[in-house]
C-alpha cells in the first residue's frame, strides 16, 4: 500500500511538474521573448549538439538569435551539406499574436536534445529555429489584439517597432528585422522552411490549414517533388497521429460552397522570398477558435512531420533542390507574375460546420452568421490549386544597376548576389525599359505606395555608365531574386515597392509661348515628325482642337524632352 502512494505521489508530481514549469502552451499562455531565450540558451549551454547565435538587430535594438542542432556538433552550414544533411529552418513570432511556434519549437528542441527516441529525427537534418523573429511586436503584450482568438492569455502584437507587418518586408526590407532575416536565410541555405501562424476567417473541424509554396513557381523538379511527393505524406502523416490538416481556406469566389483555392505568396511573403532561392516553404495557420493547447500540438506534429520526410528522404531532397539550383543558373525564361488557374480544379473532402443565420442586435433587420458545432458535415468541394504565369520574361546576360541606388544595391549584397563594377565611365549599348503605365495604391501599404499593373516598352540604346556602377550577370543560383526584383514587371519588384519612384517625374518643361516657334520649324524641317502629326489630327479630334495637347506632343519629340523621364535606369545587356 505504501508502496502504491509513493508509485502515485510521484506520478503526480511528475506531471506537476511537467505542466507548471516544463511547457507554458498547457496552462494557455505562451512564453516572452526573454523566456524563451533564456530556455534556448541553456540548452546551448548543455548541449553540445545545440548552439546560439545574434544574427543581427531587431527595430528596437534588441537582438535576433538563431538557435541551431546539429546532431555532429558541426555549425558549419557548408561542410555539413556536402554531407548531404537537409537544412530545416523554422520562423517564429513574426506575427506575435500567433504565436504557436514560439511554443512548439521550445518543446522540439528540448524533445530532439533530451529525448533518445527522436536521435533519429536529427540524422540527416541541421535544425535551425528564429525563437523570436518580431522583437518589437513580441515585447507589445496584452491580452486582447487577436479579437475572439482562443487563447493564450497574454501575446505580442502583429506590427514591428515601426508598425510594419514583417511578412510584408521580404524584399522591400525596411526593418532590420528583415536584414537580420535575409543574413540568416543565406547562411543557413534552408532546403525547407516553415514559418508559424495562426488564422481567422471560416470555423472548421480542422484544428489547422496548410499555405505551401504555391508549386507551380517553382521549377519543374521541385514542382512534382512537392506536389506529387512530400505534400502528400505530410497530409498524410498528420492524419496518422490523427492531426488532420487543410490546405489554407480562401474561399473561390468569396463562398466555401464555390471551393477553395491556393494562395499566392509572392516574394513579399516569407515563403514567396524563400521560393526564390528554391527552397521549399510552409506557412502553418493554427486556427484561432481552437484551444491553445490544440493549435501548439498540431504546430508541433508537423514539424515532426517534416522532419521525418527530410530523414527519411534527405538523399533525394538534397539532388532535385541541387538540380534546381543548378537549372535556374542557364534558365532563359523568367516568370514574373501568375494568376489561378480557374479551369483546374480537383476535388476535395472538407469537413465543415452547418452554418446558421441569428438575428442580430445591430442593424434593423439583420442576421450573422454562426457555426453550429454540433452539426458537422463532411462534402467533397472543388479545390482549386493552379496558378498559370501572366508575365514572362526573356533574362538579359547582365543587368547594370546605378551605383545612384544604393538601397537597392545594398539589398542585393545582403542576399549574396555576385556583381562587378564598373572599371570606367563607359558607354554601353543596352536595352531600357520605358514605363508605359502602371497603377499605385491610394493609401500607404506598409509604407509605401506600392505600384501594380506595370506596363513597359523596349528600346536599345547607348546609356552611360560609371566607374563603381554594378554588373550583375544572369548565370545565378540566385537568378530568380535578381530577376524578379530587378525586372519591373515583377510583381514585388524593387519598382513597385517605389526604390525607382525618381524616374516618374518629369524635371523640366517648356513655356509654350516662347515655345511656338521652335514647334513651327521642327514640323519643316522634319517630315516624318510632320505626317505623324497630321495623321494624329486627322485621327483624334479632341488632339486637333488643342494647342496645348499640339504642343506637348512636339516637345516630346524634340531633343528638349529628356529621354530619362520614365526610363527605368536598370539597363538590360542582350549582347
Ligand atoms: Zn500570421
Amino acid at each position: 500500500m505504501k508502496y502504491y502512494i509513493f508509485f502515485f505521489a510521484l506520478l503526480s508530481s511528475s506531471i506537476n511538474s511537467y505542466s507548471q514549469s516544463e511547457y507554458k502552451y498547457l496552462e494557455n499562455k505562451t512564453y516572452t521573448y526573454d523566456e524563451a531565450h533564456e530556455i534556448y540558451n541553456k540548452m546551448a549551454e548543455k548541449y553540445e549538439e545545440a548552439n546560439i547565435e545574434i544574427m543581427g538587430e531587431s527595430d528596437i535594438g534588441k537582438p535576433i538569435k538563431l538557435f541551431v542542432i546539429s546532431s555532429n556538433k558541426d555549425f558549419d552550414f557548408k561542410s555539413e551539406q556536402n554531407k548531404n544533411k537537409g537544412v530545416l529552418l523554422i520562423n517564429n513570432a513574426i506575427h506575435p499574436g500567433e504565436p504557436c511556434g514560439v511554443d512548439a519549437s521550445i518543446k522540439l528542441a528540448k524533445d530532439l536534445l533530451s529525448n533518445k527516441s527522436y536521435k533519429n529525427l536529427l540524422k540527416n537534418t541541421i535544425i535551425c529555429i528564429v525563437p523570436f523573429y518580431n522583437v518589437g511586436g513580441g515585447l507589445n503584450r496584452s491580452c486582447c489584439s487577436r479579437a475572439n482568438q482562443n487563447g493564450p492569455e497574454e501575446y505580442g502584437f502583429r506590427g514591428n517597432a515601426q508598425n510594419r507587418d514583417l511578412n510584408r518586408d521580404f524584399i522591400k526590407c525596411d526593418t532590420k528585422n528583415a536584414e537580420a532575416f535575409t543574413k540568416l536565410f543565406h547562411l543557413c541555405n534552408p532546403d525547407v522552411f516553415i514559418d508559424a501562424h495562426t488564422t481567422n476567417g471560416a470555423d472548421f473541424q480542422y484544428a489547422m490549414s496548410l499555405i505551401a509554396t504555391q508549386p507551380d513557381k517553382l521549377t519543374p523538379q521541385l514542382r512534382g517533388y512537392l506536389r506529387k511527393d512530400m505534400l502528400p505524406y505530410l497530409y498524410t502523416d498528420m492524419e496518422k497521429k490523427n492531426k488532420e490538416i487543410i490546405p489554407y481556406v480562401y474561399s473561390y469566389k468569396g463562398n466555401l460552397e464555390n471551393g477553395i483555392k491556393d494562395y499566392l505568396e509572392t516574394p513579399r511573403y516569407s515563403t514567396g522570398y524563400t521560393t526564390l532561392f528554391n527552397t521549399i516553404g510552409f506557412v502553418t495557420e493554427a486556427l484561432k477558435y481552437k484551444s491553445y493547447t490544440q493549435r501548439v500540438e498540431h504546430t508541433y506534429e508537423f514539424f515532426i512531420s517534416t522532419l521525418n520526410w527530410m530523414n527519411e528522404n534527405n538523399i533525394e531532397l538534397k539532388s532535385v533542390r541541387n538540380k534546381a539550383i543548378e537549372e535556374i543558373k542557364t534558365q532563359t525564361n523568367f516568370e514574373l507574375a501568375w494568376k489561378l488557374d480557374t479551369t483546374i480544379f480537383k476535388k476535395i473532402n472538407f469537413k465543415g460546420y452547418e452554418t446558421e443565420q441569428h438575428k442580430s442586435s445591430f442593424g434593423e433587420g439583420s442576421t450573422y452568421l454562426i457555426y453550429n458545432h454540433d452539426k458537422k458535415y463532411t462534402k467533397e468541394i472543388n479545390y482549386y490549386y493552379k496558378f498559370k504565369p501572366t508575365v514572362v520574361v526573356k533574362k538579359p546576360i547582365a543587368y547594370i544597376v546605378p551605383q545612384a541606388y544604393s538601397k537597392v544595391i545594398d539589398r542585393l549584397k545582403w542576399n549574396k548576389i555576385e556583381m562587378k563594377r564598373l572599371e570606367r565611365d563607359t558607354v554601353i549599348n543596352v536595352e531600357m525599359y520605358y514605363v508605359k503605365d502602371y497603377k499605385t495604391v491610394k493609401n500607404p501599404y506598409e509604407g509605401h505606395y506600392l505600384h501594380y499593373g506595370v506596363l513597359v516598352d523596349k528600346e536599345e540604346m547607348e546609356v552611360k555608365y560609371f566607374k563603381g556602377d554594378y554588373v550583375i550577370y544572369t548565370n545565378q543560383s540566385s537568378n530568380r531574386y535578381i530577376i524578379e526584383t530587378l525586372e519591373p514587371q515583377g510583381m514585388d519588384s524593387f519598382f513597385a515597392w517605389n526604390f525607382f519612384d525618381g524616374i516618374l517625374q518629369q524635371k523640366e518643361w517648356f513655356s509654350s509661348f516662347s515655345f511656338e516657334e521652335t514647334a513651327k520649324e521642327m514640323l519643316l524641317w522634319m517630315p516624318v515628325l510632320k505626317s505623324d502629326f497630321e495623321r494624329k489630327k486627322k485621327e483624334e479630334p479632341e488632339f486637333a482642337k488643342s494647342r496645348n495637347q499640339q504642343l506637348l506632343y512636339i516637345y516630346k519629340r524634340s531633343n528638349h524632352y529628356e529621354n530619362t523621364h520614365n526610363r527605368y535606369p536598370v539597363g538590360r545587356i542582350v549582347k
